[in-house]
């Protein structure tokens, strides 16, 4: 009992020191983020941090977002309640959760098969809107579901993520950290048949791969 009422504590503080300060004024995205318990999606050892300003391992030499990034994409890509969106790399599965609360349904697509059931169980165990997960290469889009209003991608490419852009609905809007010289958080917006894109900040995320192991 006593450690739940740290965690909120630990969420509120994480909201006012690290995304309020920092411009993030979504109230919806704030409320969400007060809402998720952000310690069950990280190592059990590591829990008593799981509110700090950064990212952690999650095995598979992965990471889960630093709270203030994934708050930053999900800002930028204004995620509406009737949204469907598709996210690519679970990972955690906290950023789905995130999304859930906001939005109408999550896709979420990972390729590490023990991270995809992992993230799984933590869902479980949370209060979500409607996630629908599945495992394979994220960089492919998931056709059957297309199209999506909304597409974040967790992990980074170095060119333009064609397949997924084809997967928009006209008016669709995708995040994605893009690599080159220097790694870039990129937000395409389609309109009238064509690609707005804007480079909104550096980055580093861990890559985007092909394949499923
Ligand atoms: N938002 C997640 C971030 C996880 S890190 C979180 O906060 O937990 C990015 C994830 O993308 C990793 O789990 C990695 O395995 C996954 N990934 C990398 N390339 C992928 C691909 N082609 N398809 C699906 N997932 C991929």
């Amino acid at each position: 009992m006593e450690a739940t009422i740290d965690y909120r504590i630990a969420r509120r503080r994480m909201v006012e020191e690290q995304l309020v300060t920092r411009g993030i004024t979504d109230e919806r995205l704030l409320d969400a983020f007060l809402n998720v318990p952000r310690h069950l999606f990280i190592d059990p050892a590591l829990a008593r941090r799981a509110y700090d300003d950064c990212s952690f391992p999650i095995g598979y030499d992965q990471t889960i977002s630093q709270p203030f990034t994934i708050a930053f994409m999900i800002q930028a890509l204004e995620v509406g309640p009737d949204d469907r969106v598709l996210e690519i790399g679970t990972g955690s599965g906290y950023q789905s959760a995130i999304l859930s609360l906001l939005a109408r349904e999550v896709y979420s697509i990972e390729r590490i098969t023990p991270l995809a059931r992992k993230a799984e169980d933590a869902l479980r165990q949370v209060t979500t809107g409607r996630i629908r997960l599945k495992v394979g290469d994220g960089s492919k889009g998931w056709r059957g579901y297309a199209p999506f209003d909304r597409i974040i991608v967790s992990a980074a490419s170095s060119d333009r993520p064609k397949t997924l852009l084809s997967q928009l609905t006209p008016e669709g809007k995708l995040i994605a950290p893009i690599s080159g010289s220097s790694e870039y958080i990129m937000l395409f917006t389609r309109k009238n048949g064509r690609f707005v894109k804007r480079r909104l900040k550096r980055c580093a995320f861990v890559p985007l791969k092909g394949g499923v192991d």
